[in-house]
């Protein structure tokens, strides 16, 4: 476990219906959470948190709240996408009383932003919830660059940050989920440049056995020396970035130039 921050998961502690949860079995992970001091942000996911009751979910962010280092509190949820009508008025004044907190949504295609789900996004992000999206790279779902574009263009109009593009897990019965990780990569290459930065997420591989998130990136350095970093760019177009020269006299600023031979 990192030190900055305790993912409380239902699902590594094998809960059964969190419903059943009483406030007195929650007690044990409330207490190791004001023991440690070092946690200060506490991430509610596994199961699906806001499946819970409104009650149960008040109770628990409060309880969370009164615990004086946590300073953010992260719900990971489908249900956004998956019943969004369960995004009441009545639950979104309840979050609303816990900030900072943050909402982890999970969408894989853009027709999955219903109308329905874009009202439900809406009216989290009313109550000042900042909202971001997890999705996982599906083949023949979603692992072609224009459905990947129009999902996180379609995410960013409905007020959600996409977060996390994922490579599937290597789990029995996903294989024929499975695509390549060039196939993120082109995802990636395609996006940058092209479309809003802010609909760009980060892509990674989450490493097995709690390794934590690695991110992979298309390569646009083609030299770093102590004098010059060659890069190039979205399209292509090589440009030359001169690092700082230490031991010389105070010169003119240059311009970050292209080279002219592509
Ligand atoms: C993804 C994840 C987190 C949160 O990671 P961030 O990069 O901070 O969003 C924490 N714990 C586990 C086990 C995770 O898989």
């Amino acid at each position: 476990m990192g030190a900055s921050y305790c993912r409380f998961c239902t699902r590594r502690r094998k809960v059964g219906d969190p419903n059943k949860i009483s406030m007195r079995e929650l007690e044990s992970a409330f207490r190791y959470l004001e023991e440690h001091t070092e946690v200060r942000d506490v991430i509610l996911s596994g199961g699906d948190p806001l499946l819970l009751s409104d009650r149960r979910i008040d109770e628990i962010c409060r309880r969370l709240r009164a615990i004086g280092h946590i300073e953010i509190i992260r719900i990971g949820s489908r249900v956004p996408c998956h019943l969004p009508e369960r995004i009441t008025p009545a639950l979104c004044a309840i979050l609303k009383q816990y900030h900072p907190l943050y909402i982890n949504t999970h969408f894989n295609h853009p027709d999955e932003l219903t109308p329905a789900a874009v009202d439900a996004l809406g009216r989290l992000a009313d109550v000042g919830i900042p909202l971001g999206c997890q999705t996982v790279l599906l083949k023949g779902v979603n692992d072609d660059t224009e459905v990947m574009k129009r999902l996180m263009q379609r995410l960013l109009a409905a007020r959600v940050r996409p977060y996390y593009i994922y490579m599937c897990d290597q789990v029995a019965g996903a294989e024929h989920f499975r695509t390549t990780v060039e196939k993120g990569l082109e995802i990636i290459r395609a996006l940058r440049g092209w479309t809003s930065g802010l609909a760009v997420p980060h892509f990674v591989i989450d490493a097995p056995g709690g390794g934590g998130k690695i991110p992979l990136l298309p390569e646009y350095v083609e030299s770093i020396t102590d004098d010059a970093v060659v890069l190039r760019n979205y399209a292509g177009q090589r440009y030359v970035y001169r690092q700082p020269q230490p031991d010389t006299a105070p010169q003119a600023p240059t311009e970050f130039e292209p080279v002219l031979a592509g």
